[in-house]
């Protein structure tokens, strides 16, 4: 057992620091906070992420990615800041999905745009009536000649307003009146379908979107995969993203922790620096505790998935563990700031509430603690 990053992965997380400080951070900071970036900054940090091998990480190089390890990959994504490591993990999933149900030719059609990050790619599952439960979508494809069509809506779709091309979870009608889930592309020019923007607690430079298909047409070799098989392709692809998601909570309360141990410094009461007292020393070392604990949980679940093990339940823990505490981290690190903590100057309350919007996407913490538990015990709690 290592507990120390090799000098390999050191250098990788290094390069992941300087590349967010020298041109992502920029970016970010030169817009407005509370408003969903416009597309051509987004575009610019997804040149800078495909610069880096990041928008195609899952895939080998000789399908055109970068063949990181997901523990080599989760030491960069967690250097990022949240929205974009969202965003590029919406982006990423997605090519990892189109690319493992297409053919060469749709491949080459389809991902080349997506890998330079050229263009930004999302997938859309979730539906106004259909969340956790994904096998009930609503959304109906029909074939009609050469072209799919398609009728239904998704709600809640990261990057759908930026996006050039979607992933859209589909059901489709069998001649025995059954429905079987297929997954069909849809681009920007060729399909009209509309996007609206859903204003949101937190990561508000981000992009989570309703999209509305009403006839939308799309040609029939944009279909993927056969038809049956989506369902497995999705929990692949959640497996390595649940992981990620608590990297980028931890991202957040490195963050919050960093403010608190520097203000618990400064600041004095009653004579001496906060950071004598016994009750906030307490409070920080609760906050190290649960960030320390996090990363590692969540670097375990990436290395079993490294490893070729059955990672549901261990991705499902480090997820479900590391948005929880680090939630709670983020809340004691406001405290440790008093009123200043919640003063938009100070940034805390932006890190509380975009770490708040992290226990949902890629499963809820309820349907993680579910998965988990069906690992445990064989005995799935979701259907009888
Ligand atoms: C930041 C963010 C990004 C997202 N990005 C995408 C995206 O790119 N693409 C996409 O398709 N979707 C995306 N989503 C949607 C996300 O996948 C869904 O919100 C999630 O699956 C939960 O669905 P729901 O919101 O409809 O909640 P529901 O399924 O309606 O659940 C409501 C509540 O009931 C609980 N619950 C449900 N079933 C059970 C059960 N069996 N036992 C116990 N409790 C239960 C849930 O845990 C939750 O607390 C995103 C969401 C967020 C917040």
């Amino acid at each position: 057992m290592q507990f120390t990053l090799s000098d390999e992965q050191t250098m990788v997380r290094d390069s992941a620091i300087r590349m967010v400080e020298r041109d992502i951070q920029p970016v970010l900071d030169r817009n407005d906070a509370d408003t969903p970036l416009p597309k051509e900054e987004m575009l610019r940090i997804y040149g800078v992420l495909a610069s880096q091998g990041l928008t195609a990480p899952r895939l080998p190089e000789s399908a055109g990615g970068s063949g990181m390890s997901m523990l080599n990959y989760g030491l960069m994504f967690e250097q990022l800041p949240a929205m974009v490591a969202i965003s590029l993990l919406a982006h990423e999933c997605t090519i990892a999905r189109i690319y493992a149900e297409s053919t060469p030719d749709q491949r080459e059609r389809i991902l080349t745009p997506l890998f330079e990050g050229k263009k930004i790619c999302c997938t859309g599952t979730t539906e106004p009536d259909i969340g956790s439960d994904p096998r009930g979508v609503k959304t109906r494809v029909r074939e009609d000649g050469d072209m799919l069509v398609i009728n239904g809506s998704k709600a809640w779709i990261t990057n759908a307003s930026i996006c050039d091309t979607i992933n859209v979870t589909c059901g489709e009608t069998q001649a025995d009146g059954s429905i079987r889930m297929r997954r069909v592309v849809c681009e920007r020019g060729t399909s009209d379908f509309k996007t609206q923007e859903t204003a949101t607690l937190g990561l508000r430079q981000g992009h989570l979107a309703e999209v509305f298909f009403d006839n939308t047409k799309t040609p029939r070799n944009n279909a993927l995969g056969s038809a049956g098989d989506a369902a497995k392709v999705l929990t692949l692809t959640w497996n390595g993203n649940r992981p990620l998601v608590g990297l980028a909570a931890t991202q957040l309360a490195q963050k919050a922790f960093d403010a608190a141990v520097s203000y618990a410094g400064m600041r004095k009461q009653f004579g001496k620096a906060i950071g004598g007292f016994q009750l906030i020393q307490k409070n920080l070392a609760d906050i190290q505790t649960a960030i320390t604990t996090s990363r590692l949980l969540c670097y375990y679940a990436l290395d079993a998935i490294d490893r070729g093990e059955r990672a549901n339940g261990t991705s499902a823990m480090a997820k479900r563990y590391a948005t929880t505490a680090c939630h709670d981290a983020i809340s004691l690190a406001i405290q440790v700031h008093g009123a200043m903590g919640i003063s938009r100057e100070a940034k805390l309350e932006a890190m509380y509430r975009d770490v708040r919007m992290l226990p949902i996407p890629d499963a809820t913490n309820e349907i993680l603690a579910l998965i988990q538990g069906r690992e445990l015990t064989g005995l799935d709690a979701f259907r009888s």
